[in-house]
């Protein structure tokens, strides 16, 4: 059995470090269902100092990183430097990225390559666009995603992967997929993984989602068959992000 996993991803909120210190203050006192994995990924900066005040048993997670580990890259930061000070996870090839940052998934795969060489996890971004979906390609659009992914991935880097189904169109939006979307989506992934690595490394992955994600709608969402977990945006960085890590109770 895969264990849910709830990741929270503030993006680039909220603006001030009292902001973030009171959303860690929520999740320490919150009661948590221990069987799920909780992971939050706050702005860079305020990595090491939310690690510092939040409960052992909630890990955070960078947004974005380079595939470099270290040199001449302003701006950057490379997984040995997230390594270093002990950030167990990366998010890898979102959406916002790939749009507003212009990553390909070459870049994605190469970042996901050093993430995992440095020890880092790595939550793996892929999702289609409103326009690709009505065209009947979010099949063909995410396994061309999550190909080049694979090609540099060893059978057992697979345990250090959780794959974000994220569709462009459910981001930001207020738009989630209907459960039977998400579950369609997953799926395909999952067979995907089956025909293109292994059937245990297929039965293994979790397959989680992202995309207006909510304390009203994420039940509904946690009890589809390969819904592993969610990605959530803006709902976590408000109280009911704690009924989402709770959705399965
Ligand atoms: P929202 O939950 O705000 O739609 O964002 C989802 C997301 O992009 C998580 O990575």
């Amino acid at each position: 059995t895969r264990q849910f996993f709830v990741g929270g991803n503030f993006k680039m909120n909220p603006a001030t470090r009292e902001a973030k210190i009171a959303l860690a203050k929520v999740l320490n006192e919150a009661t948590i269902d221990p069987s799920v994995e909780v992971v939050i990924a706050p702005p860079a900066i305020y990595l090491i100092s939310l690690q510092d005040v939040l409960r052992k048993d909630i890990k955070v997670a960078a947004q974005n990183c380079y595939f470099k580990t270290s040199g001449a890259f302003t701006g950057e930061t490379s997984p040995a430097q997230l390594a270093d000070s002990k950030i167990p996870y990366v998010i890898l090839g979102h959406s916002e990225r790939r749009t507003l940052f212009h990553e390909n998934s070459n870049e994605v795969a190469q970042k996901t390559r050093a993430a995992l060489d440095a020890g880092i996890s790595v939550i793996l971004c892929v999702g289609e666009t409103l326009s690709e979906r009505e065209a009947g390609q979010t099949a063909q659009v995410v396994q061309a995603q999550l190909e080049p992914v694979i090609a540099v991935l060893k059978p057992e880097d697979w345990s250090k992967i959780v794959v974000a189904y994220e569709p462009v169109w459910a981001i930001g939006t207020g738009k989630v997929a209907s459960s039977a979307q998400a579950q369609e989506a997953h799926a395909d992934i999952r067979s995907f993984l089956a025909s293109k690595v292994s059937a245990a490394v297929a039965e293994s992955t979790r397959i989680i989602y992202g995309g207006s994600v909510t304390a009203a709608n994420c039940q509904d969402l946690s009890k589809q068959t390969d819904v592993d977990g969610f990605l959530v945006g803006g709902a976590s960085l408000k109280p009911e992000f704690i009924n989402i890590i709770n959705a399965r109770q």
